[in-house]
């Protein structure tokens, strides 16, 4: 747990420190992260780079295009970060299990993570076993460096840490938290276009709004990701808690 002296924090190795905080210096978490809600710190890995043209990276061994990062210049970034034991140490990566919103809300409830982003195609397999790095993905698609998932990583965390969502209550009742895509928002005009709003949701009535939601959600669910809505069943079936990191976090 963050102890009350210390806030959340992020500790990002990369070779591209000045991206940072980039899009997490604005708006929810920029705020947040100015009035020390949460702390941020971009380190260069080519600061551990030790031979005369600070290099960070070689031809892959076996052969192949591209350049990999290297392992001794890697460790010793992630070793000079000095990082506490409790604290996860994650490599953003393609090959890792994909981020889901159960072990977002775990990361947010630690202290705050290492991250470290590979660039080329990728960091030696010796460092992540030697490091017990845990490697995450942000989807099936492949980026050109770990910054940008580091980024979005990152930001759905801070926004899950105290204080920093305006209404406390917007965290639990959105996409994934219940195993349920979000049900449809609308606000102002009343009419748009000739599409009136549900006039349920006009009508005051709580419970009936809350029925509507429901069914919105679980018909969203179903039609857009069957797999989420199978896993609910599933999980209904049994009676049993979920397993961590599936994806219907
Ligand atoms: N050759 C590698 C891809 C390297 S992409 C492979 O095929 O697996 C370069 C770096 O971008 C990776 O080391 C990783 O840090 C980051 N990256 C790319 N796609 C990502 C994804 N979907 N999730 C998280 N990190 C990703």
């Amino acid at each position: 747990m963050a102890s009350t002296t210390e806030p959340w924090r992020a500790t990002v190795l990369t070779l591209f420190p000045e991206m940072f905080p980039g899009p997490l210096g604005v708006s929810l978490a920029g705020k947040a992260l100015a009035s020390g809600l949460w702390a941020l710190q971009a380190r260069d890995i080519r600061d551990s780079a030790t031979d005369r043209h600070r290099s960070v990276d070689d031809t892959p061994a076996g052969g192949g295009p591209g350049m990999v990062l290297r392992a001794d210049v890697l460790a010793a970034a992630i070793d000079a970060a000095d990082i506490a034991p409790d604290r996860p140490r994650l490599l953003m990566s393609p090959r890792g299990r994909p981020l889901t919103q159960s072990r977002v809300v775990e990361l947010a409830a630690g202290s705050g993570p290492l991250i470290v982003c590979g660039r080329f195609e990728g960091v030696d397999q010796r460092v992540i076993e030697a490091r017990r790095l845990e490697e995450v993905s942000i989807g099936d698609y492949v980026l050109s460096g770990g910054e940008i998932a580091a980024m979005a990583l990152i930001d759905a965390c801070v926004r899950l840490l105290p204080g920093v969502m305006g209404k406390l209550a917007s965290g639990t009742d959105e996409s994934f938290s219940g195993s349920l895509l979000e049900y449809p928002q609308y606000t102002r005009p009343q009419t748009f276009e000739g599409q009136p709003i549900p006039e349920i949701l006009l009508s005051g009535d709580h419970a009936k709004v809350a029925a509507w939601r429901q069914a919105e959600a679980e018909a969203l669910t179903r039609a857009r990701r069957p797999d989420l809505w199978a896993a609910k069943q599933a999980q209904q079936r049994t009676g049993q808690k979920r397993p961590k990191n599936t994806t219907d976090g």
